[in-house]
């Protein structure tokens, strides 16, 4: 039986369930959720339980990969509102590198849609992205912030944008043809802690994060920057996305909408914020042939201010202490591990 649930000041369709449960943001929108007193929480992920970044007893764990119906459809059955983010993701080195990986996200995208119909679920999320804009607008790190509107003419990011975009278009079909209730947010580079920092998946403040803390741990005094450092971003702490998101589903808004920070900065000033946090200055080696995305990109929160009456707050360096904080706890565990291990006969 599904019922509507009051979440903070918002009505959710419960019992939930969050695909990407096991990611870094499907991880803290779960948290948010059991905290906010939604009993019945699912979260579905093609990861071992023992790799998700946050997992609890009292919330049900489907392992499964959606790119089959089956088991989308076991992920849909019997849930007021499904929040679906698990996509193949990374930062701009992995999402140029891995073109048709990010397109075949296409498959648990549909099929969650085909699964949510099916089951009469009242409210679908989709996770969309800022890398659905045309690559022609932000082409100067000087930004006009992007538009809702801008998507179109579409000319997205190769491979991972272009699958964004479909799957919006797909999601917004679903309402017209079949009355499926469907939310979908343009997140803007979201960061934050339990999320990756290492291994090639990691976005620009994670990745600054652990660069900054393997510098000081290590005493070198050097770091690599991607381009010139700069090329402008904004960034959204997770918190806030997690925030937008629940608003945006529980809104009649079924246009997508921009979800992120209107705070812009430079790589290099990203990196002056992380040296502060440190305590530390490095040099600064700059990689002007590593992959950089587009020059200059920024949230224009216009839509969001007017249709939910919100926008993100935190400001980047109140995220960045935390994120830097959380990492710099893993690092030094880790660190920790690796040499009691070496110290074992
Ligand atoms: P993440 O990689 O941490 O989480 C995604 C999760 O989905 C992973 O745990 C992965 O194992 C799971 N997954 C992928 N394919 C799956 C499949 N076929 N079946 C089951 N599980 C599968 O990424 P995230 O940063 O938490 O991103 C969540 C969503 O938000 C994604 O859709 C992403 O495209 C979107 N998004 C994120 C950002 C960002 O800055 N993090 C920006 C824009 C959009």
């Amino acid at each position: 039986m599904t019922e509507v649930v009051e979440v903070g000041t918002l009505d959710i369709a419960a019992p939930v369930v969050v695909t990407g449960g096991g990611g870094f943001i499907g991880g803290h929108l779960v948290a948010r959720l059991r905290d906010m007193g939604v009993e019945h929480v699912r979260a579905v992920d093609r990861k071992p339980v023992e790799q998700w970044y946050q997992h609890f007893a009292d919330v049900e764990c489907q392992v499964g990969d959606l790119s089959s119906i089956e088991t989308s459809r076991r992920a849909a059955e019997g849930m007021g509102s499904v929040f679906h983010l698990a996509a193949d993701m990374g930062g701009m080195g992995f999402i140029e590198s891995n073109k048709a990986l990010c397109m075949l996200s296409v498959l648990p995208s549909t099929h969650m849609l085909v699964a949510a119909r099916d089951a009469g679920v009242s409210r679908y999320f989709y996770a969309s992205s800022a890398c659905v804009y045309a690559e022609g607008k932000q082409t100067s790190a000087d930004v006009t912030a992007l538009r809702e509107t801008d998507a179109y003419p579409a000319m997205p990011e190769d491979g991972y944008g272009w699958e964004k975009l479909f799957s919006e278009r797909m999601a917004r079909h679903f309402l017209e043809d079949f009355g499926l209730e469907t939310r979908v947010a343009r997140y803007h580079n979201v960061y934050g802690p339990m999320g990756t920092y290492d291994g090639g998946r990691e976005k620009a403040p994670a990745a600054m994060c652990r660069k900054i803390i393997e510098a000081k741990l290590s005493g070198s005094d050097e770091i690599e920057i991607w381009g010139d450092g700069e090329q402008t971003r904004s960034f959204m702490y997770v918190d806030d996305c997690v925030d937008g998101t629940l608003r945006l589903t529980a809104s009649a808004c079924s246009e997508p909408l921009n979800v992120g920070s209107s705070e812009l900065v430079t790589i290099n000033q990203l990196t002056s914020i992380c040296e502060d946090i440190a305590g530390i200055t490095v040099r600064r080696r700059y990689l002007t042939d590593a992959p950089l995305g587009v020059r200059g990109r920024n949230s224009d929160n216009e839509r969001i201010r007017a249709d939910l009456g919100w926008e993100p707050t935190i400001s980047l360096v109140d995220g960045m202490e935390r994120t830097y904080a959380w990492i710099y706890d893993q690092m030094v565990s880790s660190r920790r591990r690796v040499s009691a291990l070496s110290a074992t006969p």
